[in-house]
């Protein structure tokens, strides 16, 4: 085998293009990064910046039009799985109290700054929900009548029902977080998936003409966009999507991998699909990039969140208002201009009413609470939201 000399990626006069074909060469001559050749990968790219090569190389367009799919996959597998273990490896000196840079041998340190790297590569666009606390809930229904006094709606007494029940035994039956009124139902979060069992079994025998449900969890949804198929063509769509399996290295024993809906667009369609949360897993861990052969797409997290934009409120899409146009930035009714867009102190959202907030703003308290409801029918605990 030829020598892959990566030494050259440190010479400020080598063009790119030669840069770009050694750090291919190298990629290749290891395929998969595994716990068998890790460590010897990270020994062989010591003070050389294969990653930063590597990240150019991956949004350089000449280099992508170039190089063929199954190339820029084995190149992104490579970049992704190399972080991960980097990031691995951080998480392992930070348990250790005490440690600082100082008392690291130079392998660490080395780890330890590639590891900031990684983290610094997180793609802006996408949003942290670590905040966003998801609990184990139960669903509480009832057909039956309730008593109710006329100032209280049907959930608010159903919670007060629940809530004395809780109150008046003296059985440890569960960690609660807090009871939430829907809209004709109640949920209540627990602290923990064994909480959940046994406040399940403590109610269900207290409630009888109830129902109490966990509810079912659906697997995550990606959208990709702008894909050139012809989706009158059920075998394109098939085609397409085991194509895209086999490239993007993604196990698929129980084809729970599907296009669940596409929308027709000007070039091409955008289609959601369904996928089971270690692949999720997977594309956040190559920074939502996904490879399409020809080019590599972002994905985008998915959730049936509907936003108008005429009257700038959630619930129904655009097509289907019948309220008057409201601006997304001040909330007032005016003609197209918006006075204040430019200024953001002056922005007031229509939905919370916050000060200095827009409706398009994702820290938006309402935004957040419909993420939150969504977030809790996945089968997938989000940390980012790929947008
Ligand atoms: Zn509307
Ligand atoms: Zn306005
Ligand atoms: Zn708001």
């Amino acid at each position: 085998m030829a020598a892959t000399n990566i030494n050259i990626l440190k010479n400020l006069n080598v063009p790119d293009k030669d840069k770009f074909s050694a750090v291919l060469t190298f990629v290749k001559s290891f395929g998969e990064v595994d716990a068998s050749n890790k460590s010897s990968i990270l020994t062989r790219i010591r003070g050389i910046p294969l990653l930063d090569t590597l990240d150019r190389m991956l949004t350089d367009e000449q280099w992508l039009d170039e190089t063929s799919g199954e190339d820029i996959g084995t190149c992104s597998r490579f970049l992704h799985d190399i972080k991960t273990y980097l990031i691995e490896e951080e998480n392992i000196l930070l348990d250790r109290p005490g440690t600082s840079m100082d008392g690291m041998s130079n392998n660490q340190q080395r780890r330890n700054t590639c590891q900031q790297y990684a983290k610094m590569t997180v793609p802006n666009t996408w949003i942290n929900v670590e905040n966003i606390q998801i609990w184990p809930l139960i669903i509480l229904k009832t057909s039956a009548p309730i008593k109710r006094p006329l100032n209280k709606t049907k959930p608010q007494a159903m919670r007060s029902i629940v809530e004395k029940i809780l109150e008046d035994t003296a059985v440890d039956a569960g960690g609660i977080i807090e009871i939430e009124e829907g809209h004709s139902s109640i949920k209540i979060k627990c602290d923990s998936i064994a909480s959940r069992t046994r406040i399940l079994r403590f109610l269900t025998p207290k409630l009888p003409r109830w129902t109490l449900t966990i509810p079912p969890l659906r697997d995550p949804l990606i959208m990709i966009k702008n894909v050139s198929i012809d989706p009158s063509k059920e075998l394109a769509l098939n085609n397409w999507l085991a194509k895209l399996i086999a490239r993007n290295g993604w196990q698929n024993p129980d084809n729970k991998i599907r296009i669940t809906y596409w929308f027709k667009k000007p070039n091409g369609i955008d289609l959601l699909l369904s996928i089971p949360p270690v692949i999720r897993e997977k594309i956040e861990r190559r920074n939502g990039s996904i490879n399409l052969g020809y080019r590599l797409a972002q994905a985008i997290d998915y959730f049936d969140i509907k936003f108008c934009t005429t009257c700038c409120s959630y619930g129904h899409s655009t097509t289907k208002c019948a309220l008057i146009s409201k601006c997304g930035y001040c909330s007032e009714v005016h003609g197209k201009t918006c006075p204040v867009k430019n200024d953001p102190t002056r922005h007031r959202c229509p939905n919370c009413f916050k000060q200095g907030e827009n409706a398009f703003d994702k820290k938006c308290q309402v935004y957040q609470t419909k993420l939150r409801h969504e977030m809790e029918k996945t089968n997938f605990n989000y940390k980012f939201i790929m947008a």
